[in-house]
């Protein structure tokens, strides 16, 4: 079965701010698209062919995991996002925050630290794991916390230098900041509570 690149869940523009339409063209249209396109090209004729795309992730190894990993990182990441600006997290998620790091603010800073002491490219996520506890983790490259079972994944913010540097060139940190205004934490709930 081959995948197809799912459009946006938001204008283009929506974002603007944080990421802007020039980014999103790109990191949408062109990095996420070639690495579906590249996944398609290597699970052709194999056994993963008939896997979903998290399956091939927890799976393969090498350039079929790069290529398969990213594609469902990137997914993963653009629905973490709304054209709805200034959502806050509530409810379970919120108390498990305030308990894990004192405050959501703290949380926020926390999240941004780890994202820019990521050395080179990948990716820092808030997961749940299996204690049911919120734990921050940066990995390098396309790695996620799928491979590790046991970890729900939350949310992800991507430190790659394609990300943000046409926005905030070398500021990361800045980048990441700027990313808090779009998160959907209405979303970031259901992936908690499912
Ligand atoms: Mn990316």
């Amino acid at each position: 079965m081959a995948f197809e690149l799912i459009p946006l869940p938001y204008k283009e523009d929506a974002l603007e701010g944080a990421i802007s339409s020039s980014t999103l063209f790109f990191h949408h249209d062109k990095h996420l698209a070639a690495y579906i396109a590249n996944t398609n090209n290597l699970i052709k004729d194999t056994r993963f062919e008939t896997m979903t795309l998290s399956e091939i992730v927890k799976e393969s190894e090498g350039p079929l995991f790069n290529n398969a990993a990213q594609a469902w990182n990137h997914v993963f990441y653009f629905e973490s996002f709304s054209a709805k600006r200034g959502l806050q997290p509530g409810g379970e998620l919120l108390e498990k925050i305030n308990k894990s790091w004192g405050s959501f603010e703290q949380f926020k800073t926390e999240f941004v630290k780890q994202g820019v002491a990521q050395f080179g490219s990948g990716w820092v996520w808030l997961v749940k794991d299996s204690d049911g506890n919120l734990q921050i983790i940066k990995y390098p490259n396309a790695e996620n916390p799928l491979k590790t079972s046991g970890l729900v994944p939350l949310l992800t913010f991507d430190v790659w230098e394609h990300a943000y540097y046409l926005d905030f060139q070398n500021r990361r940190g800045d980048s990441l900041e700027a990313l808090w205004d779009v998160v959907n934490w209405p979303k970031i709930e259901q992936r908690y509570s499912e």
